[in-house]
């Protein structure tokens, strides 16, 4: 579960998911039990619970950038990277960014 300090307005930051899935794995890991859906709170939203469905196409994914991560850390070698207009539409940090 995934408590939110905001509104929500209709649509899941792609950030929010990551942290579902990221969290879900981590269960899965640590217990051995299956997880199949998470929650996000939207804390001024009265509450506002929204169930997140978890797949194991969607752990996969998150293991995989993982290990991507930790290749990056290990290596020091980052990638090029250009901003992605339609990402950053999405990004939680947009308002923050300097691109
Ligand atoms: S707004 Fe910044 S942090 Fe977010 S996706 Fe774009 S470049 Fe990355």
């Amino acid at each position: 579960m995934g408590y939110k300090f905001a509104e929500f307005k209709g649509e899941i930051y792609d950030t929010y998911l990551t942290q579902i899935y990221c969290y879900s794995l981590l269960i899965k890991e640590n217990t051995g039990r299956d997880v199949n859906r998470g929650y996000l709170v939207y804390t001024r939203s009265k509450n506002k619970l929204v169930e997140i469905p978890v797949t194991s196409v969607d752990l996969e994914k998150v293991e995989k950038t993982a290990g991507e991560i930790l290749e990056l850390v290990e290596t020091g070698i980052l990638p090029d990277t250009k901003a992605n207009i339609k990402k950053c539409n999405l990004c939680t940090y947009s308002n923050i960014c300097v691109k």
